[in-house]
């Protein structure tokens, strides 16, 4: 629900309402007022303003359909064994992203069909990124072990400082056990500051901890690092604030827990069906209950790229081609080998069309064929974490042509 009053708001938000929850599911308001140096709400309420003008002078921005992808470099820091996750967890967190962003997570059906035609697809999707600041090849994520609290959210920038935003988006994985999910930076930080922070039991889904095992915190605190507010409009149960979205319903306050798809929940704000939007991602409900971003959403993500990110536009750190292009040279490349279990592999130009990929150990046994894998763009994933260590040779089928890469498990 849009109202024009909310960066006054904002400003005056510092309650934290959440005493009787065992979990603060995002504390990005907190951070920006308690943590943040003193000048961040200030900052964060003007690069705001400059957001909404640029979405009323691009009022179609919704409609757009070019998809952008965001660079992503994952900053793990850890203390010990707990917090140093495996990059599988970090892989599925980028494709809770992916799925969530685009609107083909498969509980999106549980969207209510009333809110179906104005949801679903943001056109924003992610991908690893593959050269680091130096220009140097990068698998898209860092381990960073210390043995400072990092609870202190000061400390995990200090450890990990981030990758320019201009270029990437920080995902910063802390080992942290304080009852806090998540939070995003506010708008206009400081570049090494720039970014969303994940604590490490609610990053991904494998050994995540329950309810909070879908990876939607990621997708919630991406949601703040591209401008979205929480739906109620953080004014403390009244319905006087906004989140800066026209077709989300007004909304009192944060709802918790989960509840059955198409379940009416009305408040103060909305006192008559369809309610409000509990599904939503910038709501508080358990993961297995945010499936929807809304096209308003989506406009005002696209805003805050144009506006105050607009590297992530051309930025080419996903791709290794101009890196690597001596390499290239029409063959597939994958990388890493070794590998502890996942394999991007590259395809060449007009080659990108995979039909089959079929994986043979030394021996030559068939240990899987793969029909069509999902690919962005011209590279896609193969996973061998289940595989015994050793070398591979994969074979992969194009409309074309065959190509044979070797690739080693360590
Ligand atoms: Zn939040």
């Amino acid at each position: 629900m849009k109202k024009f009053t909310l960066p006054l708001l904002l400003l005056g938000v510092t309650a934290i309402a959440y005493a009787q929850q065992p979990v603060l599911r995002c504390s990005t308001t907190e951070f920006m007022h308690n943590h943040a140096d003193a000048n961040a709400p200030v900052r964060h309420a003007e690069t705001q303003r400059r957001i909404l003008q640029w979405l009323e002078q691009h009022p179609d921005a919704g409609n757009t359909r070019t998809t952008i992808y965001i660079p992503v470099i994952f900053h793990v820091v850890y203390n010990n064994t707990q917090g140093n996750v495996p990059s599988t967890r970090l892989i599925e967190q980028l494709d809770v992203l992916n799925e969530d962003f685009g609107g083909y997570n498969s509980d999106y059906a549980n969207t209510p069909a009333v809110w179906q035609p104005i949801s679903g697809n943001t056109d924003i999707q992610f991908c690893l990124a593959h050269v680091d600041p130096q220009g140097n090849w990068t698998n898209g994520y860092q381990y960073y072990q210390t043995s400072a609290n990092l609870c202190n959210s000061s400390t995990i920038f200090s450890t990990a400082p981030g990758w320019n935003p201009n270029n990437y988006l920080n995902i910063w994985v802390a080992q942290c056990s304080s009852g806090i999910l998540g939070f995003a930076s506010p708008l206009g930080s400081p570049p090494t500051q720039d970014g969303v922070v994940i604590m490490h039991e609610y990053v991904g889904k494998t050994g995540a901890v329950a309810p909070y095992n879908l990876g939607r915190t990621g997708t919630h605190e991406v949601g703040h690092w591209l401008g979205l507010a929480h739906i109620w409009g953080n004014d403390g149960g009244a319905c006087s604030g906004s989140d800066n979205v026209a077709d989300t319903p007004n909304q009192a306050d944060n709802t918790f827990n989960c509840r059955p798809p198409n379940t009416v929940l009305t408040d103060a704000c909305s006192p008559a069906a369809p309610g409000i939007m509990w599904m939503n991602y910038m709501d508080y409900s358990d993961d297995a209950c945010m499936y929807m971003f809304t096209q308003g959403q989506k406009a005002l993500m696209l805003a805050t790229i144009n506006t105050v990110r607009p590297g992530l536009l051309t930025s080419t750190v996903c791709q290794v081609t101009g890196m690597r292009e001596n390499d290239l040279s029409g063959q597939p490349q994958a990388f890493p080998s070794p590998t502890q279990g996942l394999l991007t592999v590259w395809m060449p130009d007009g080659q990108t069309e995979v039909k089959y990929v079929r994986i043979y150990n030394t021996t030559g046994a068939l240990m899987e064929v793969i029909a069509a894998p999902s690919t962005s763009g011209n590279r896609f994933e193969l996973d061998l974490t289940t595989y015994p260590a050793g070398l591979y040779l994969i074979a992969i089928e194009t409309p074309e042509t065959r190509f044979m890469l070797r690739a080693m498990r360590n």
